[in-house]
């Protein structure tokens, strides 16, 4: 049996990000991961001069944890952008169109890009520009509000079909209208009340206006990162291919897992909620039930690759996304790797990434096992999009079942919640994307925070 300060649970970017933080300040740990492999969901597999990230692939700027870490790394001159142009599309009636210059998650911070794209109606583009006269919310009435509905109430329906739903809610494999503006988007929220109008509060803000772009990655895909990350951790703390399965007593825990019994002063869960729920029913019912409130989507990334001559589409861009209302399709979004990141793909050569499922077709995995199937799938929605003229030359599928949080209307109160029952219990802190980090950057920023809050109470 082993005695160690604080047991790390969960061997992603954030049980990571935690375990480093705890090394910096000196704090004995063990971190235990199921999987033999580190890093979650950050996975990038080489195959034959590509470099295939299968789940995340960029590092939003201005949540500036992750640069700072790859800084830390040693990483930091490496860390590069995505190639120009940057477009993304948006596919409508079967055509691409280009989201308008300088919008910022969707919203044109300028009049004349809205107004000479085609992508909403010459109505929908009116009832757009009607944000820059249109009140903020009463300060009375600040509940939370799905995306649907604050997009409805500023910029029209139009722009829940054409916009919001493409942009802000799939990139989270989420349903527009059940996801919460507080939880994910709450920049937006401060700025209708700042500004009034969005559109003039993110023009004056600058915010579309990074000379580099607004993310970053690394040569190696994102897998360089927590490669480093984990090479920078005393290897005898980190234990793979372990599962914990209990947490028993609270002073002090006793963490048994697939191989030993461990001893904590304090522990911190960076698992998935559903996981946190398993190890918490016994002990920590009502906490185990608020984690088993909180919803997850499954998602297939299928890579792709090609014979440049193949696609008669230019791909100049970073790739589109499909809208709900566009029907008879199965992918929800697309990548062109080769076209948004340097040096991805051999000469001539593309890859692209197509992403299947989410609250689009909550069921879409299990309905197609087979990973040919569904890679046959996405290929056939491409080759109709991009005018692909023949088979892919590769295709890999990564299943991601159950790994997408949604921050539905009411997460934050759920959060309190969660917050409020672990008072009862000190030493016990539970982080990761589950909770509050819907992405890699505050997945870093909450796990070594978190690791800040288990080193000071010991
Ligand atoms: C397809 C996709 C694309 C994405 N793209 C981006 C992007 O481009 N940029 C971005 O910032 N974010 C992106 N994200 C989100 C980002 O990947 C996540 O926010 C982040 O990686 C989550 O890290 P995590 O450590 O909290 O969770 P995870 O990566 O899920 O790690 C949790 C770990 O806990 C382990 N575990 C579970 N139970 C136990 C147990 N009982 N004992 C031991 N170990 C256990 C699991 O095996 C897993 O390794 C994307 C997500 C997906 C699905």
């Amino acid at each position: 049996m082993e005695r160690v300060k604080v047991a790390v649970v969960g061997g992603g970017i954030t049980g990571l990000a935690a375990a480093y933080e705890l090394h910096q300040q000196g704090v004995h740990f063990r971190l235990f991961e199921t999987s033999d492999r580190l890093g979650g969901l950050i996975l990038t597999e080489k195959h034959n001069g590509f470099t295939i990230d299968a789940g995340p692939d960029s590092l939003l700027v201005q949540k500036p944890s992750a640069i700072e870490l790859c800084q830390e790394l040693g990483l930091g001159e490496r860390l590069q952008p995505t190639l120009t142009p940057r477009t993304a599309y948006i596919l409508k009636q079967g055509v691409l169109h280009a989201l308008p210059e300088t919008s910022v998650l969707g919203i044109p911070t300028r009049l004349t890009p809205l107004f000479t794209s085609e992508l909403l109606s010459p109505f929908g583009r009116l009832r757009f520009a009607l944000d820059l006269i249109l009140p903020p919310r009463h300060m009375a009435s600040l509940e939370d509000e799905s995306i649907a509905d604050f997009f409805t109430r500023r910029f029209g329906k139009e722009s829940v079909a054409y916009l919001a739903e493409p942009l802000l809610a799939t990139i989270h494999a989420g349903d527009v209208n059940r996801l919460s503006m507080r939880a994910l988007f709450p920049r937006l929220l401060e700025t209708e009340q700042s500004h009034g109008s969005l559109i003039r509060g993110l023009n004056r803000r600058g915010a579309a206006s990074m000379a580099d772009g607004m993310f970053r990655s690394l040569p190696g895909g994102l897998g360089e990162m927590t490669e480093a990350l984990a090479s920078a951790l005393p290897a005898e703390c980190l234990s793979r291919s372990t599962r914990v399965i209990s947490i028993d007593e609270d002073d002090p825990f006793v963490i048994r897992t697939t191989g030993d019994i461990t001893v904590a002063s304090a522990v911190i869960l960076a698992i998935p909620a559903s996981s946190a729920a398993v190890l918490l029913e016994t002990r920590h019912p009502k906490l185990a039930k608020r984690c088993l409130e909180i919803p997850h989507n499954s998602t297939a990334t299928v890579a792709l690759t090609y014979p440049r001559s193949a696609i008669k589409h230019a791909l100049l861009g970073s790739g589109f996304v499909v809208p709900r209302v566009e029907t008879g399709l199965s992918i929800i979004a697309a990548t062109w790797v080769s076209s948004k990141w340097p040096g991805r793909a051999p000469a001539e050569k593309v890859l692209i990434r197509a992403f299947i499922g989410g609250a689009r077709d909550p069921d879409i995995l299990s309905r197609i096992p087979n990973d040919e199937d569904l890679a046959h799938l996405a290929h056939r929605n491409l080759a109709r999009i991009l005018k692909i003229e023949c088979y892919p030359q590769f295709s890999r599928v990564y299943r991601w079942k159950n790994r997408s949080p949604q921050y539905e209307v009411g997460h934050l109160e759920r959060l309190a919640s969660i917050d409020h029952e672990l008072q009862h219990t000190p030493g016990l802190f539970i982080t990761g994307t589950s909770f509050r980090g819907i992405g890699i950057p505050d997945c870093i920023a909450e796990g070594r925070a978190t690791a800040r809050s288990a080193s000071e109470g010991l």
